[in-house]
């Protein structure tokens, strides 16, 4: 069974209905099994295969990314399709399969399903062994944990497992302007374990254009005051913590990482981060992101960052150890956009106190979740060492930079004096 699988956009632009761009066969283990094996194996609701006017049977549906097609002459596929419906054992799956097609040998089905699960179209209806979440929980999380299924693409019987590396996350946000603002709220209501949030200043009328985690009652009180009152009334299940601080220094980034927030925890290890994640969102000074690089490269804490220069929003998605580390990236984006700039910051959307409003802040602050969240979970999966965004001025028009790592970048390359962490993605 091949299945063609939708991985980019159409050269046309369109994002839909188009032909198949790339064909991958989806490998699974020897075994035949990838990932638990699940009790009653399901496509997963939000997959739900259909067969195309050609006979192919599409499931994942047109979406890039998700959506495959399956060739099926013989009309097996759709059998086996419809029998995965969370009634049946795998055993009661194959029988059923191989009595509407006798000539079918059974491993081939075996080997099917395999395939599917390891490709992310399976769940399990059976209950989950691992602790069930509770009441209060599944009312609070439920439609996240069902889009988190559907854009899961790692084997996973149980979607709550992404939600549960989720709740285990600790995470230090840097910066609650405007983009770090919406970023704190999309990873507070998402239900991530501890946010901890960095930021010396206070609210001024100026920032309530952009910056809607604080009101009016909130001006002139430091920020992170603000913020702990307005994010801990969002969700109270989240650890919400926050110290009115200026980094000035790699060295403040290193104490941020390695230094647990008061009262939370007995002080870690010397010099070992406890953090699983540091999301950036500020922009001051302006070395801010070089040294968040340099102290997550020695440390191996994955990061994040986002903003916006005028109608350009992005994200920047940077693991250790895993693709082009920050400088690389904008080494290798200063060369490909030639605009002749001296400082290589060419055109690079990098957040300055420049012009913003609600919409540029709030997309910058929601893609920086959506990298947050995709390092923590997994889903969706994404390959580290690059910036994702888009150009409000044409939809249509995405910002994207994704570059090699650098053998020769100061931060990260192969002549530094101490080498690159290996680990430390999440
Ligand atoms: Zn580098």
């Amino acid at each position: 069974m091949t299945m063609a699988r939708r991985e980019t956009i159409a050269e046309d632009g369109t994002a839909g209905g188009g032909p198949m761009n790339v064909a991958r066969q989806e490998a699974a283990p020897e075994d035949g099994t990838a990932g638990e094996a699940p009790q009653r194996p399901r496509i997963k609701p939000e997959h739900r295969a259909y067969r195309t006017t050609e006979g192919n049977v599409r499931i994942g549906g047109v979406v890039y990314g998700i959506g495959a097609e399956i060739a099926d002459p013989g009309g097996w596929v759709w059998t086996l399709a419809e029998a995965m419906d969370g009634t049946r054992s795998p055993a009661e799956i194959r029988a059923e399969v191989v009595r509407a097609h006798p000539e079918l040998p059974e491993h081939a089905v075996r080997q099917a399903m395999a395939d599917l699960q390891a490709a992310g179209y399976v769940d399990d209806a059976a209950p989950a062994a691992s602790p069930e979440p509770s009441a209060r929980e599944r009312s609070r999380y439920d439609r996240g944990v069902a889009l988190l299924r559907w854009m899961d693409r790692t084997p996973r019987t149980d979607p709550w497992q992404a939600q549960d590396l989720l709740r285990r996350a600790r995470v230090l946000l840097v910066g609650i302007g405007g983009t770090g603002g919406f970023a704190a709220q999309s990873l507070v209501a998402s239900g991530v374990g501890h946010l901890h949030c960095v930021d010396p200043d206070v609210v001024e009328l100026s920032n309530l254009n952009r910056q809607p985690l604080f009101r009016e009652p909130d001006l002139g009180r430091p920020k992170t005051d603000a913020a702990l009152s307005s994010l801990r009334s969002l969700n109270s299940d989240v650890t919400v913590t926050a110290a009115r601080h200026t980094v000035r220094s790699p060295a403040c980034f290193h104490a941020l990482l390695t230094t647990p927030p008061a009262g939370t925890a007995p002080p870690g290890v010397r010099d070992l981060p406890v953090y699983d994640l540091l999301v950036l969102a500020a922009d001051r000074p302006a070395e801010i992101r070089a040294w968040a690089n340099e102290v997550c490269l020695e440390l191996g804490v994955p990061w994040v960052d986002g903003g916006y220069q005028g109608p350009l929003v992005s994200a920047g998605v940077h693991v250790p150890g895993r693709g082009a580390c920050w400088e690389c990236l904008r080494a290798g984006e200063a060369e490909r956009r030639e605009t002749g700039q001296a400082d290589g910051d060419a055109g690079a959307p990098i957040p300055t106190s420049s012009p913003a409003g609600a919409v540029t802040a709030g997309m910058s602050g929601l893609l920086l979740a959506h990298a947050a969240l995709a390092l923590l979970t997994g889903v969706p999966p994404m390959e580290p060492g690059f910036r994702f965004g888009l150009n409000l001025m044409l939809p249509g028009d995405p910002v994207l930079e994704r570059h090699p790592r650098r053998p020769d970048c100061p931060a990260c390359g192969d002549t530094r004096p101490t080498g690159v962490p290996s680990g430390g993605a999440s």
